[in-house]
């Protein structure tokens, strides 16, 4: 069959199942199924065998989430390797990213540290972007590890500054004791959905609940995350938090209220969304 009718069937299907752009994802698993970049299609021969095509089609139409069916999800410059057992990175994100390489452009050996960093992409683009950066990532979750692990190994392997992995916990006291008040940036995209909230099913039943769930107003580990970040960085150090579009007063007053914060200021993402939180660690 053609590339283009196997897509126009696959795109219906996608749709009628409620998959949010079908045409994409059709496109998407259609290269990945034949081995060839998506811009390759449009120049693909006839599919003899679509079975593998179709099968993938299916999972999505179950709705298993793209970046599981591809194996990867692309992060600012880097891919990373993803399935089950951990959270799937989101374009939303990328910024807070980028902020925190705003802020140690001109740092020649910044310590950065990003608490539940998942399969990595926050810390490992830090990495990638800022080669002088002594990133540590850490993770709670032994089956999202195994990812964090997998993902920091293929970067260094692809030359960039290697990523120290460290399991536990954000909210523990005893985390990360050797670099109290060292560190000149936290960054986390913590658990941060409120108990009860509708989600997608490729969220609600894909993504691991330790990197979704965060109590009744999904502020619960965001207060740990504080304690933690205020013991860690040094004097002036600068914290970034993600948060949920509905938290963009709620986060910053909480650390308003929370302790020695200083610059407290909210960021829309791309969409314009209220997404995440900074502060610099001081008394303002
Ligand atoms: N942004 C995620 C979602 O779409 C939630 C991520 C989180 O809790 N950190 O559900």
């Amino acid at each position: 069959m053609s590339p283009r009718e196997l897509l126009r069937q696959a795109t219906a299907r996608l749709a009628a199942a409620g998959v949010e752009s079908p045409r994409v994802d059709a496109e998407l698993l259609l290269a990945h199924a034949l081995g060839v970049s998506r811009a390759r299609l449009i120049t693909a021969d006839d599919v003899a065998d679509p079975a593998r095509f179709l099968a993938l089609v299916d999972q999505r139409a179950d709705r298993v989430p793209l970046q599981h069916l591809t194996g990867t999800a692309a992060f600012r410059h880097v891919e990373l390797a993803v399935g089950p057992g951990v959270f799937v990175p989101r374009p939303e994100t990328e910024q807070i990213a980028g902020w925190v390489l705003e802020q140690v452009a001109g740092v020649e050996v910044p310590v950065v540290v990003d608490l539940g960093t998942g399969s990595g992409a926050i810390a490992l683009s830090v990495a990638h972007e800022h080669p002088g950066a002594r990133v540590t990532a850490v993770e709670r979750d032994p089956d999202a590890i195994v990812w964090t692990r997998a993902n920091a190994a293929t970067r260094a392997a692809a030359g960039d500054t290697p990523v120290t992995v460290t399991a536990g916990d954000m909210t523990d006291p005893g985390l990360l004791t050797e670099l109290e008040g060292a560190v000149d940036v936290v960054v986390s995209n913590p658990p941060y959905v409120p108990e009860g909230a509708g989600l997608p099913r490729e969220v609600a039943e894909h993504d691991p609940p330790l990197a979704l769930w965060g109590g009744p107003n999904g502020l619960d580990v965001v207060r740990g995350l504080l304690r933690t970040a205020a013991r860690l960085l040094r004097p002036g150090g600068l914290l970034a938090i993600e948060h949920a579009d509905l938290q963009g007063d709620s986060l910053p007053a909480l650390v308003r209220a929370h302790g020695p914060w200083a610059d407290v200021v909210d960021h829309p993402d791309l969409a314009g969304r209220p997404r995440y939180t900074t502060a610099r660690l001081g008394r303002g």
